[in-house]
């Protein structure tokens, strides 16, 4: 027994669902400040920051995120809900209109 061997490579779906190099976490490292007004990167909107903390993630799409900056886990675009939501065919899941990865609200650290 224990002869069982470990692949090493890293299974594809996995990757794809954590498309997030190690070290690099957008949603921490964007230098934005709690209240920053800043633009969608889609269409421009006008978007206030909210700074969330990691231990108390609530993402709700009820409507509490309008006009709140989302941030995408992967190459830190900045975004509104609805650009969000229209990259994504997931109403439950928006998405980075550029890389596809999925977005979050930034987190302050
Ligand atoms: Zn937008
Ligand atoms: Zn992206």
């Amino acid at each position: 027994m224990a002869l069982f061997r470990r692949k090493r490579r890293y299974s594809p779906s996995a990757s794809a669902l954590y498309a997030v190099q190690a070290g690099h976490e957008p949603w921490l490292d964007h230098g934005l400040a709690d209240g920053e007004t800043v633009t969608c990167g889609r269409c421009a909107g006008q978007l206030g920051v909210r700074l969330v903390s990691p231990s108390s993630v609530t993402v709700s799409h009820d409507g509490a995120l309008d006009g709140i900056a989302l941030i995408c886990t992967a190459c830190g675009r900045l975004l509104c809900r609805d650009c969000a939501l229209a990259a994504s065919d997931n109403p439950y899941m928006p998405k980075c209109d550029h890389c596809r990865a999925g977005v979050t609200v930034p987190m302050s650290r």
